[in-house]
């Protein structure tokens, strides 16, 4: 598991997965060469013929049956997900219901743009002007470890829909979760290797980049900025979509009750190992101290590590973090904070766990008020206003969500504006990413591009412009006739001109001058 990205590896090695709750081996899959790479975009490929040869209709009929899967496997969904990921049943099952949504959305697009869609002609009067989405080829997905189901299944939707095939590369820390979607799609009958999966580590990600048509990544900014280099080398498109510092601010006006709870939810979900989880708390100098005692009076009953499935509070899914939340907590400790609850890892039935952690005392020079801690950190600084809260909020090398809580929803919305993040809420955090009809992206070391809402399915498109012209249009040919730059000018004022004197001037300038046959 801790081997170095980009190192060769041979053909024959297994991916081991194990349960990160008690450590315990679920099983194995084979390790992706650069050549099984290879292979698997070139099958991708003839597949793909085939499924954008099948017509919008059938294709979307395919797709659309995924939702059934899904409703119908919620359980074993639930389980596979549970138990290579470490998060409650609960959270993947209440995932299937956004992912249905991404299905109808995207393939009510891709039905809504098939024929393609006409535009103004402008000039080119008598002319047909349509734009149609021609799929690229074979999308290639590199996708993190902290929702490895959800991600794996929405981002291939759009692409899937449009008429690509796809081809997965899973985070090495949850193979099974991989396979679990490839069988997903196979039950709702999409063809044979238009969706396939390839299992390793960064070396495999970096051949998929160089074979497929168009990447989408999802992970950390450092591994996205290597993709994107990687990708200039044969001018790939890439969509990253990367971590977060989101901040959350409290106005003074806020409800304290409801507050508590919702900066409890928005960085306790999935054990706070969500990328647009609230990461820092700004709160009204006077209100930090009413607030932390209510944050605290929450967080002491959230379950975790309770064996069975009922619990709220995972264990760490990838181990490696633990050693962040030891560094982040220990740097603010050390620079003057405050720590009220947790702030260390507990074993548990062979598991290693992270008990939420309340800081007071921040501030902003903390390493982590400036970089992703990415656990369930509450850590809580005193701000005089919501002008200095904003400065903060924003001074950020992050760009990916952002919160606001308070009773003005006017004041809220107006604050929302100016915070520069991809995703702001208000009265809540986290849950805009299961909004699938909204954009979700980030600024900044938080992204390039959006994953979701219509907008997500451009990035799968060859956008086509096609024009069909009548023999008209021979007027605008070569050899220029004496009275051509005089047409041409009275083109501009007869379309555009600042008055309907302007445009009639431009009318009489066509008529007189144009070339007679
Ligand atoms: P990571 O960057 O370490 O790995 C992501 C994926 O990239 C993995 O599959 C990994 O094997 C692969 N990879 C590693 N090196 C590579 C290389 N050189 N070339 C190609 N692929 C390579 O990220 P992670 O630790 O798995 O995930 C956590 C990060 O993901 C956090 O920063 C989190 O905020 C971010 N994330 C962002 C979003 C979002 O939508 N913005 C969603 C989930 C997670």
């Amino acid at each position: 598991m801790s081997q170095a990205f980009g190192e060769a590896r041979c053909a024959d090695e297994m991916l081991e997965s194990f349960d990160p709750s008690n450590g315990r081996k679920l099983g194995e899959v084979r390790l992706a060469s650069v050549a099984d790479v290879q292979t698997a975009v070139r099958r991708a490929r003839q597949a793909q013929v085939g499924w954008a040869a099948m017509g919008v209709d059938e294709r979307c009929r395919i797709l659309n049956r995924m939702r059934g899967v899904l409703i119908d496997r919620a359980a074993e969904i639930g389980r596979v997900v549970s138990s290579e990921n470490g998060k409650p049943p609960v959270e993947p099952i209440s995932l299937t219901g956004p992912l249905c949504e991404t299905i109808k959305l995207h393939t009510r697009l891709a039905k809504r743009l098939a024929r393609g869609v006409r535009v103004s002609p402008t000039f080119f009067l008598g002319s047909k002007a349509r734009i149609f989405y021609e799929p690229v080829g074979v999308a290639g997905y590199i996708l993190p470890w902290n929702f490895p189901f959800e991600l794996g299944v929405k981002h291939m939707i759009p692409a899937l829909a449009a008429g690509n095939a796809v081809v997965q590369k899973p985070s090495e820390a949850n193979p099974l979760i991989g396979e679990l979607i490839a069988d997903l799609f196979c039950d709702a009958g999409v063809p044979a290797d238009v969706v396939q999966m390839v299992h390793g580590y960064g070396d495999v990600g970096g051949a998929l980049v160089d074979e497929a048509d168009v990447i989408c990544f999802v992970g950390s900014p450092g591994t996205g900025r290597r993709v994107m280099e990687r990708a200039a080398r044969t001018l790939t498109p890439v969509v990253l979509e990367l971590g977060g510092n989101d901040a959350a601010i409290v106005r003074a006006d806020a409800d304290l009750d409801f507050t508590a709870h919702g900066l409890v939810n928005g960085t306790c979900y999935n054990a706070g190992q969500v990328c647009n989880g609230i990461e820092r708390i700004y709160a009204p100098r006077d209100l930090v101290e009413p607030l932390t005692e209510r944050i605290l009076a929450l967080v002491g009953k959230l379950r975790q590590g309770v064996e069975g499935d009922d619990y709220d509070l995972g264990p760490v899914a990838w181990a490696p973090q633990i050693e962040i939340y030891e560094a982040h907590t220990a740097d603010a400790i050390a620079k003057g904070a405050t720590l009220r609850h947790g702030g260390k890892a507990l074993e548990l039935h062979g598991g290693r766990y992270w008990p939420p952690t309340v800081l007071t005392g921040m501030t902003q020079e903390m390493t982590m008020m400036q970089e992703e801690t990415f656990g369930p950190f509450l850590p809580i600084m005193a701000v005089d206003g919501d002008e200095e809260a904003l400065r903060f909020a924003n001074d950020s090398k992050y760009g990916l969500g952002a919160s606001v809580w308070t009773l003005d929803v006017a004041a809220g919305e107006a604050l929302a504006r100016r915070l520069r993040a991809g995703s702001v809420m208000v009265n809540n955090a986290v849950q805009s990413g299961g909004c699938v009809t909204l954009p979700f992206g980030g600024e900044r070391e938080s992204g390039v591009g959006r994953v979701q809402g219509e907008q997500a399915y451009f990035h799968y498109v060859a956008t086509k412009s096609v024009m069909t012209c009548p023999k008209s249009v021979r007027n605008l040919w070569m050899p220029y006739g004496a009275g051509a730059a005089r047409v041409a000018r009275g083109a501009t004022k007869l379309f555009s001109g600042r008055s309907i004197g302007e445009r009639l001037s431009g009318v009489l300038d066509v008529v007189r001058n144009r070339p007679r046959a």
